[in-house]
């Protein structure tokens, strides 16, 4: 092993994995745009990390990965040692690698920062485990000791997988029980193929087989299988059922053809595109499918600046659309989407149009045009973000022949909680125990949900995490819930 240089991040710029060239991608290639580093270049830039002593970058990261650490290993070439120091606190490493804005995250707080430009974390993160596993690395669950218990996780999510992950890892036989036909939530039917590729998905299924986990796919609770069943054959249950209900701002003319909802339109892309479904024909316990139109040659508009919002105008991209643009209400500096992705989106073509309100859509039967209004930022709301105030007289039609609306999700809990005596905080999300940190270690002003355990809902044998509890959010957030709420199970059947 060669010894760490000192000032690796002086001689080594920072430098991502090869990009499909652009032509490519606006001519129709969904593959991911980020490419692999081979071992060398991981090499170099894992050495660029400075061991600066003050890792802000695992404070940064929602699961606190040991990250200058893994680094470490990965520059000495130790990939399967590198691979498992990962897992130890992600349960989807490879995933977060590919698809964590790290620019407001890990990467946003390297200290190399200061000039130099952050050590590519998530790039180092998406090789060593890909790496491990070409050489046939697998977590080592030779020391587990089955403990008789029997956990369903509802939902085969981030949330849910990373759940299933810790509680095999704790012994506990599990059962991952999900309506689509394969696992992943939105990793699978949300996010395309362009950040995430789907075999990635199906590396994983593999690797929890592996681990002993049971997965009955297609089978909705509440539908296929009762929530009273399960709580009869299962020590505890885990919801990760995730936030669907989607917001469509209730404009007017929203109902013309070609508007259409992001959630559907990706993924019932996504599903041609993996050659799931070729035909694109409707699927069982998918109450949410469209007739996708042919976006070739189309004015696409795209209404919202989030991460949905920016995998809509790539795929309108990519579908061959004459132009793609995305409408904001606020300014560039106020997206909810990851610089990265709105980088990337810019240099694949879309137009951006920043500070401008959707009143409605035109047109009579196909939808024609949607009329805006120009805006300037007024006061901080409740979450501290900025309020968009319309400009009076500044109305103006933008033409389009499709319009996709992304104005982010709710959670849509289902009916039989209630019936289980599972609680919902006001706007729907999952109500359950806090951590003791983030009650400040007294909980005093306590509420009913600061007497239960992390994660643990009104039930005392059901959990929950992820976007259900949290309304929509991060994978790597949901991977964290996952984790943590498996912890607390893991006590609970212990006590
Ligand atoms: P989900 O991933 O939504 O999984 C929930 C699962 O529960 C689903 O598979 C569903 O079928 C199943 N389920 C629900 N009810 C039942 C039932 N009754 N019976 C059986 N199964 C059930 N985050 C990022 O970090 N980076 C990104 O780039 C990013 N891009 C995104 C792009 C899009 C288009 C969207 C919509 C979201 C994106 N996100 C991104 C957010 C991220 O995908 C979510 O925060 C994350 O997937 C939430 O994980 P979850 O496990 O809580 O829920
Ligand atoms: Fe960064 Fe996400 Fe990996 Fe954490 S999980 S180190 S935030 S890429």
């Amino acid at each position: 092993t060669t010894a760490k240089p000192v000032f690796g991040f002086r001689e080594q710029p920072r430098q991502m994995p090869a990009r499909i060239p652009l032509a490519l991608r606006q001519d129709g290639d969904w593959g991911e745009l980020y490419g692999r580093f081979d071992h060398a270049e991981a090499k170099k830039q894992a050495g660029r990390c400075l061991d600066c002593g003050n890792p802000y970058c695992a404070w940064k990261c929602p699961l606190h990965n040991y990250i200058p650490q893994w680094l470490e290993l990965a520059r000495q070439g130790r990939v399967q040692e590198a691979a498992s120091l990962c897992h130890e606190t992600n349960p989807l490493p490879e995933i977060c690698g590919r698809v964590c804005p790290q620019d407001r995250l890990c990467e946003g707080s390297c200290t190399l920062n200061d000039g130099f430009g952050a050590v590519t974390i998530g790039a180092v993160e998406k090789y060593i485990v890909d790496a491990a596993l070409a050489e046939g690395w697998r977590p080592d669950l030779s020391n587990v000791m089955a403990t008789g218990k029997r956990v369903a996780v509802i939902g085969a999510g981030p949330a849910g997988l990373s759940c299933a992950d810790r509680l095999a890892r704790a012994g506990v036989a599990t059962t991952v029980f999900d309506r689509y036909e394969a696992i992943g939530g939105l990793l699978h039917f949300g996010i395309p193929s362009f950040k995430l590729d789907k075999t990635v998905m199906r590396a994983r299924h593999e690797i929890l087989d592996g681990m002993g986990v049971q997965f009955r796919l297609g089978v909705e609770v509440g539908r296929d299988v009762s929530m009273d069943t399960l709580l009869d054959e299962f020590d505890a249950v885990f919801l990760g059922l995730g936030s669907y209900r989607y917001t469509d701002g209730g404009l007017p003319g929203q109902d013309l053809t070609n508007v259409l909802p992001a959630l559907p339109f990706l993924v019932q892309n996504g599903r041609l595109v993996s050659g799931l479904h070729p035909e694109g024909a409707p699927i069982a316990g998918w109450e949410d499918h469209i007739a996708l139109p042919d976006l070739k040659g189309k004015r696409v508009v795209v209404l919202g600046g989030g991460d949905t919002g920016m995998d809509c105008v790539r795929s309108a991209v990519r579908l061959g659309a004459a132009s793609v643009s995305c409408v904001y209400r606020r300014d560039e500096a106020n997206m909810p989407g990851s610089a990265r992705e709105v980088a990337n989106a810019r240099e694949e073509g879309v137009q951006f149009l920043f500070n401008r309100q959707p009143l409605g859509l035109l047109g009579t039967e196909h939808v024609t045009g949607v009329r805006v209004a120009d805006t300037v930022l007024g006061e901080p709301d409740a979450r501290g973000r900025r309020n968009a105030v319309v400009v009076p007289g500044s109305e103006s039609v933008l033409a389009a022949d499709v319009v996709i609306i992304a104005f982010g999700f709710q959670p849509d809990p289902p009916q039989w909680l209630a019936a289980h005596g599972v609680e919902l905080e006001r706007d729907g999300r999952i109500r359950v125990g806090k951590e003791r940190s983030r009650c400040g270690g007294g909980c005093s002003g306590a509420t009913a949900a600061d007497t239960l355990l992390p994660f643990q809902s009104t039930h005392p044998k059901v959990f929950a995490g992820g976007d259900a509890v949290r309304g929509a959010d991060l994978v790597v957030t949901a991977a964290y819930e996952g984790r943590e709420a498996a912890a607390a199970i893991v006590r609970a059947l212990k006590s």
